[in-house]
């Protein structure tokens, strides 16, 4: 008996990081307390009438651009209908069969080889609000009601966890890179559906079934190998996969079926009445693209071709925009890409990882940081101090380096006159170790250094210290 493959196509429902809602001026904010965020329109009440957010498609479009979409110039609103308690107008309004986006690609590194994964689709549509179950009772939060969303819908153009994650990555990143959406999938900012067949070699795909709203790559791995597992456990057994729309169960590990599939027809599509199509013009699509900023793996490209780092430095920059624009920023203003690239990849991503949470939050700008750099290089100060300097620094955008290093007292004492009267004076103080290094006792130098530093607070010039320590013990 031949081996199935799975044949995985996603659709990564990804909020958009908009100051205000789809079709109201509520703010788009998480973590608000419940309720807080709603008005008559995204809570649904009768009468009311909603008013498209023209960022919210500007940065549909800038997404569509970023992954090569056709972006449409014509494209409308249609009512989703189905009833939910998160869903007080008891219809979503999202896009059927004309869309913003159409199209495009996505191509990422996969196991060491690249990949690319098409796209149908890029719609806009509105979010839903959150139940919040706790004992035997439900609560519901309409904050989220009328968060723009994009969805956006693969080709089966995947065969393994392995696959959908790494191309679920990529896609974040684009979208954080392109400035759309923070991609945060602990706030449920991106989130996503997997559809999976099995199927032989060179036989038609098998029935699909749905697992829906993961919100996290753990999850999406998780319940991809599940359901593989599960499948096959039918097929094997004699069995037909039914088409259906399941659920995945982060604690046990484990998805189960929900109800079975609804067809488009059983959401009685029809046209938004209340709302006017989007039309826009080649201009204002070029507007857009021509905003459009390096992309990650374009950067990662260029750090290795052109500035020279290694692949692994490379990808370390580009894991989050904020670093790699902070790199970039430092090296136009004058730093040296490698010294710079190991102070942003040690320093910097070390202060700016905040505990527990997805992304990075960077506390200095690149003039900052490429001040701070050329300090060390002219021997001003040792990178020991340079770490009080970004403390410093960090959160006051106004602060120079040279100025914190002053208030600091830690310009560095490169008077070799001054430190050969105080290096005499610890050798005098310490002839144990002075004779063990005359008796070849090389591992004694770095405790005079030590002591050195001690005397001078750390402000002596570590390389100028060593050889002079070396040289007077010499004698
Ligand atoms: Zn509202």
């Amino acid at each position: 008996m031949s081996e199935y493959i799975a044949t995985i196509g996603l659709e990564v429902h990804c909020e958009l990081k908009t100051e205000t809602k789809l079709f109201c001026s509520c703010r788009n904010v998480f973590g608000a307390a419940p309720n807080t965020n709603t008005c008559p329109v995204c809570a649904g009440h009768p009468g009311v009438l909603p008013v498209i957010n023209r960022k919210a498609v500007e940065y549909t479009v800038r997404a569509g651009c970023a992954i090569g979409c056709e972006i449409s110039r014509f494209s409308k609103w249609d009512r989703k209908n189905y009833f939910y308690p998160d869903l007080p107008k008891a219809w979503q309004t999202s896009q059927y069969d004309l869309p913003l986006c159409i199209g495009g690609s996505v191509t990422f590194d996969v196991n060491g080889e690249e990949k690319t994964v098409r796209l149908n689709r890029i719609h806009l549509e509105e979010d839903a609000g959150k139940l919040v179950h706790s004992g035997n009772c439900t609560t519901v939060d309409y904050n989220r009601c009328g968060v723009p969303l994009m969805e956006c819908v693969t080709e089966p153009d995947m065969h393994s966890a392995d696959e959908a994650v790494a191309f679920l990555e990529e896609l974040a990143s684009i979208f954080r890179y392109s400035g759309v959406s923070d991609c945060r999938m602990q706030e449920g900012s991106i989130r996503a559906d997997v559809n999976l067949s099995l199927s032989r070699p060179g036989e038609p795909l098998g029935t699909r079934t749905e697992t829906k709203n993961l919100n996290s790559f753990r999850s999406v791995r998780r319940a991809i190998e599940a359901e593989i597992k599960r499948q096959t456990e039918v097929l094997e057994s004699g069995g037909k996969v039914v088409q259906e729309t399941r659920h995945f169960d982060d604690n046990t590990g484990t998805g189960y079926g929900m109800r079975s599939k609804e067809d488009a027809q059983d959401y009685r599509y029809f046209p938004e009445p209340d709302l006017m199509p989007v039309v826009l013009s080649d201009a204002d699509i070029e507007r857009i693209k021509a905003d459009l900023p390096e992309l990650k793996r374009a950067r990662r490209k260029r750090y290795v071709s052109e500035l020279g780092l290694s692949d692994y430095d490379a990808s370390q920059l580009t894991s989050e925009p904020e670093i790699a624009d902070l790199f970039d920023g430092a090296v136009k203003a004058g730093a040296n890409a490698k010294k710079a690239a190991n102070y942003v990849m040690s320093e910097i991503m070390r202060k700016g990882k905040t505990a527990g949470e997805d992304g990075i939050a960077i506390g200095v700008t690149s003039v900052q940081l490429a001040e701070l750099l050329s300090l060390v290089d002219k021997g001003e100060i040792n990178l020991v101090s340079s770490r009080d300097v970004l403390d410093k620094m960090w959160l006051n955008p106004n602060e120079s380096a040279a100025k914190a290093v002053d208030e600091l007292g830690l310009r560095q004492n490169n008077d070799a006159g001054e430190i050969e009267k105080l290096v005499r004076e610890i050798i005098a103080a310490n002839p144990g170790p002075a004779n063990d290094f005359r008796n070849g006792n090389e591992k004694v130098l770095s405790f005079f250094v030590g002591q050195l530093m001690k005397a001078t607070k750390g402000k002596t010039n570590p390389k100028i210290a060593g050889e002079l320590i070396r040289r007077l013990l010499s004698e």
